[in-house]
């Protein structure tokens, strides 16, 4: 089953994603700092980050600009999620490193199939997943 590294501070925002989530298929593990967020990456390998932009201890396009020089995780989708609907906030996810954006409150008709999509197409067609122990 896929992880996916929930970063959210916000209880309710938290818990509405996990449940969407989990209804598509992931495994979900939550982040509610920056400090905790950089850990469980590094940790756990997600297929994908999910990224509050506005953390209690730190901003998240911090995080995501550490984890792009950082070897495994330089190409781990990443989205930014943020309460910010602006285009400028958007930009600067994307040069940031983030992989796309979605603006909060999630849309939960739309959001699982989103992030299912982001986590196929990071798969290379036909490359090794790994369980070799290799
Ligand atoms: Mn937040």
């Amino acid at each position: 089953m896929a992880i996916v590294l929930l970063v959210e501070d916000n209880p309710v925002n938290a818990e509405l994603a996990r449940t969407v989530l989990e209804r598509a298929g992931f495994e979900v593990r939550h982040a509610a700092t920056a400090s905790a967020a950089l850990r469980l990456a590094r940790e756990l390998q997600p297929a994908v980050i999910l990224m509050d932009l506005d953390l209690p201890d730190g901003d998240g396009l911090a995080v995501v600009r550490t984890l792009r020089v950082d070897g495994p995780l330089a190409a781990t989708p990443i989205i930014a999620l943020t309460a910010h609907a602006m285009a400028g906030v958007e930009q600067a996810a994307l040069e940031a490193g983030c992989s796309g954006y979605i603006a909060k409150p999630i849309d939960t008709r739309s959001f699982g199939a989103y992030v299912s999509s982001i986590a196929a197409a990071r798969k290379p067609s036909g490359g090794n997943q790994g369980g070799t122990g290799a």
